[in-house]
């Protein structure tokens, strides 16, 4: 599985090399000084003199991620300090049985999976709005281009879990669900009434539904 993973990300560092789409670097490292109220695109580097090993170093994929909220899926980025304006970056995705990761974009990268455990029913919408979906398992890779809406539903009794690599540093997340139904303030009701068609009672009880648990 290691030997596998390696290869994976060889692969896909690779793919890099020809279309970056975070800025390119100018130094060999930047590691990110998160205490800066200086801002730029990306974080400010700390002196690289002060640089260790701990800021290139992340245990956190090592296990699974708590699933057992709302949609059943659970996300841990790997966003260490020394990421800083490298362009890339690494998340695992846990699944309860049954459980979702619900249609979102990520507005800045390129995302690519690899299976670890596990069978997911995945896709994404093409702005042509054409849906292009499989179902994949252990062991398998899917893509999911830059900035299309795309999902990973298990629909499986058991766990399902993925690692997914990014090509930004920070690649960040709409989920048109929540970006629709529980913004802060809300998206008036109107706008949404027309949008989907539906009745006020209908939108209602979707935003209360997908509203944060108290
Ligand atoms: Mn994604």
């Amino acid at each position: 599985m290691a030997a596998v993973f390696a290869l994976f990300l060889v692969a896909f560092a690779t793919v890099l090399g020809s279309s970056v789409a975070d800025p390119d670097m100018l130094e060999d490292i930047c590691v990110a000084d998160l205490t800066a109220t200086v801002k730029v695109n990306g974080f400010v580097c700390k002196d690289a003199a002060n640089a260790t090993a701990e800021d290139f170093f992340f245990t956190g994929l090592a296990k699974p991620g708590l699933t057992n909220n709302t949609f059943g899926s659970m996300a841990t980025l790997a966003n260490v300090p020394g990421l800083n304006t490298l362009g890339v970056s690494l998340a695992r995705i846990d699944f309860a049985p049954g459980g979702i990761n619900p249609p979102h974009t990520h507005p800045r990268a390129t995302e690519i999976v690899y299976v670890l455990e596990g069978e997911l029913d995945v896709g994404f919408i093409t702005t042509a709005n054409k849906l292009i979906r499989k179902t994949i398992k252990q062991g398998e890779v899917f893509v999911f281009p830059k900035g299309l809406v795309h999902f990973q539903n298990n629909n499986e009794k058991s766990p399902a879990s993925m690692i997914a690599a990014f090509n930004s540093q920070l690649q960040g997340r709409l989920d048109i669900a929540l970006t629709l139904f529980a913004a802060t303030p809300e998206v008036l009701d109107n706008v949404l009434t027309k949008t989907f068609q539906v009745g006020t009672k209908q939108v209602d009880k979707i935003k209360s539904n997908l509203a944060p648990k108290a």
